[in-house]
């Protein structure tokens, strides 16, 4: 069994998030610590510590965070310059909180996807 993180806590409310967006499957909220205007993490309600993790019965539920990705884009008013979508998967990858998160982040130029 998966350990829970913290953003199963913002999911059920016990602890203050700006959440955006929630519905029976995702969730949607503003990061603690924005890299771009626009900064937002959309979450599936259940626990998928990482990518590696995801299996075929997931696949309804990880697909409805593009349609609440592009939902939220449209309504932040960035979604006709663009924006960036990503999910960081274990230590290369950079992540840190260990449920899926996808990285809505825009608002301005993103420049180059990796530094050097
Ligand atoms: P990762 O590096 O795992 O892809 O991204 C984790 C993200 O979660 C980071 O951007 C970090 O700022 C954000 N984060 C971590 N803890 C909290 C929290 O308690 N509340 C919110 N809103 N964001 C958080």
């Amino acid at each position: 069994m998966a350990e829970e993180t913290i953003f199963s806590k913002i999911i059920r409310g016990e602890i203050p998030a700006n959440i955006v967006f929630q519905d029976d499957k995702v969730t949607a909220f503003r990061d603690i610590s924005p890299q771009a205007p626009t900064h937002i993490l959309i979450i599936p309600n259940k626990l998928i510590p990482t990518v590696n993790d995801v299996t075929p019965e997931d696949e309804q539920t990880l697909g409805h965070l593009f349609v609440v990705a592009a939902k939220i884009a449209k309504e932040e008013g960035i979604a006709e310059d663009g924006y960036r979508l990503v999910i960081n998967c274990n230590k290369h990858g950079g992540q840190e909180v260990f449920h899926i998160h996808m990285h809505l982040l825009g608002g301005k130029s993103l420049g180059p996807l990796l530094s050097k």
